[in-house]
């Protein structure tokens, strides 16, 4: 089975003296982890259990009962009646920060091993080892999760929860804004937590469904549907088709106005510069123009959301089981302002973080695995019969390849079609290609996929159709390139949110 986890987040309203009590059970709770990672660093063997046997074994050490009345570290030295959940969230929180903590002093100590191993071997004078060791935390602000018993009556618009107000335990009623948890998901334990001088309630939810096949699996299938992504970082940010592997296409859509979005950010980047250039010198170490750094990132987050979204919710319309992206290639500087260099540079990030969250949001939706092909002339191949094609404007005379230019028209077969998608038609058939053609079929070891790709990139091509290829070098190094970042990327699944339906707000263009 596969799992799919994510948090949701809402928003609460209290009385205002709650902030208090929550701030005074946060602060108790923190005392509590503190005083239990002191106890683990006290009898260190407790790491070597596991959780649970650890965790009896420090009930042990510090809670009194009939049996036990005499623990060596009594928890009621710290505060009185704690309730036993609340202890074992405590408990829980310090053996993951214990954890954490002495596996990273096991790195340095090791790191530390080996500088002067190569000190000794070396000989001569010296070197002393400056890297200094991890420490313990000195302060503790972990949120306050509340285990089954510290919570009850949850409905749709508030909770019960028991929370220490600083004198005593009580129960506290708060209504929860924004939304719903889903159906269809396991609840976890919420937490309480602190943003800002508000606090939210945050629930991870978790949902199970029968794990999808490998995609090399999936693709021996003539039905299976694949939707297939080109990311660009002008005009349409993302052209998604979706075909199944015996080479139907059944969909196309252009999500999303890039030129939008790189206008707005290339304003407010022309605005940084400018305040820039009138200020003359920037402060060291404090942010200038934070609030339209922040207006620009929130910008970024935001389409990134919202595309990575649409393209999901385009993908599972069509019944598609794979999405398919390509290896991001190098970022190609550009000369010119400082606000164009810097904006190309968000669009090219902002690619790269569409494809992460389109990447866990895909896995959510019901187990879509992401496969990455090698970017290597994509939109140079007409995904009719593979031969160079010609790209041009509206407008423009049809010859020649203009890079970026909207249409493309193929000299062999006369295939008319947007260039964008033409390029993603033809991403989806790179990932075909690879189990079809038994040579290409072994994609793990390095040294193979290395070879696969060299003949990848003359397969239906003409010798003639190559040469007219031979200047595009940059494209060809940068498929290279990508190539060696290796395929298991292209399945590495991130969890943590669902297909939201702020997919909608998104100004869609279907063809
Ligand atoms: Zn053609």
């Amino acid at each position: 089975m596969a799992k799919a986890t994510k948090t949701i987040r809402q928003a609460l309203h209290y009385p205002p003296q709650y902030a208090a009590y929550f701030a005074a059970n946060q602060v108790l709770f923190n005392r509590v982890v503190a005083f239990y990672f002191d106890c683990i660093q006290a009898h260190e063997g407790l790491l070597a259990l596991k959780n649970k046997e650890a965790l009896t074994a420090l009930e042990k050490l510090t809670h009194g009962t009939g049996a036990n009345p005499h623990p060596i570290m009594p928890l009621t030295d710290l505060a009185p009646d704690i309730p036993a959940m609340f202890r074992r969230a405590a408990i829980n929180a310090a053996l993951g920060s214990a954890r954490a903590f002495s596996s990273s002093l096991k790195t340095w100590r090791a790191r530390k091993q080996k500088h002067e191993a190569k000190q000794t071997r070396l000989g001569g004078k010296k070197k002393p080892f400056k890297e200094r060791p991890p420490v313990p935390p000195r302060s503790w602000n972990k949120s306050v999760p509340f285990y089954a018993s510290l919570w009850r009556e949850r409905h749709m618009h508030c909770i019960v929860l028991k929370v220490w107000t600083g004198s005593c335990w009580s129960w506290l009623k708060v209504h929860i804004l924004s939304r719903d948890l889903p159906d269809g998901y396991a609840m976890g334990s919420p937490q309480l937590v602190r943003k800002g001088d508000r606090w939210w309630l945050h629930t991870p939810i978790e949902k199970t469904f029968e794990a999808p096949a490998k995609s090399g699996e999936q693709l021996t299938t003539a039905q299976t549907r694949l939707c297939a992504v080109d990311l660009n970082l002008d005009k349409h940010l993302a052209v998604c088709s979706v075909q199944t592997v015996d080479g139907t296409i059944l969909a196309t859509s252009f999500i999303g106005n890039g030129a939008a979005v790189s206008g707005c950010r290339k304003q407010l980047l022309g605005r940084i510069a400018r305040n820039r250039s009138q200020t003359g010198l920037i402060a060291e170490n404090e942010q200038d123009n934070a609030d339209l750094w922040a207006k620009i990132r929130h910008v970024d987050e935001q389409i990134a959301h919202l595309v990575s979204a649409r393209i999901v919710q385009f993908a599972s319309e069509h019944k598609a089981s794979i999405l398919v992206f390509e290896h991001l290639g190098t970022l190609q500087p550009e000369k010119g302002t400082y606000s164009r260099r810097s904006n190309t540079k968000r669009a090219y990030w902002m690619k790269g973080r569409m494809f992460r969250y389109a990447t866990y949001k895909a896995w959510n939706a019901g187990g879509i695995i992401t496969c990455r092909v090698n970017p290597r002339n994509t939109s140079r191949e007409c995904h009719r019969c593979h031969a160079a094609v010609i790209r041009y404007n509206q407008g423009h005379p049809v010859e020649g390849y203009t890079p970026g230019a909207a249409l493309c028209l193929c000299p062999q077969c006369q295939m008319r079609d947007h260039a964008d998608r033409n390029a993603s038609l033809r991403i989806g058939q790179r990932l075909i290609e690879r189990t079809q053609e038994p040579l290409k079929e072994k994609p793990h070891a390095r040294s193979q996929r290395a070879k696969r790709e060299s003949k990848d990139s003359g397969v239906g091509i003409s010798q003639d159709a190559k040469r007219q290829m031979g200047p595009s070098l940059p494209a060809a190094r940068r498929g290279d390139h990508a190539n060696g970042d290796g395929t298991p990327q292209g399945r590495r699944r991130r969890m943590g949110a669902s297909l939201p339906d702020i997919a909608s707000q998104l100004r869609v263009h279907f063809e």
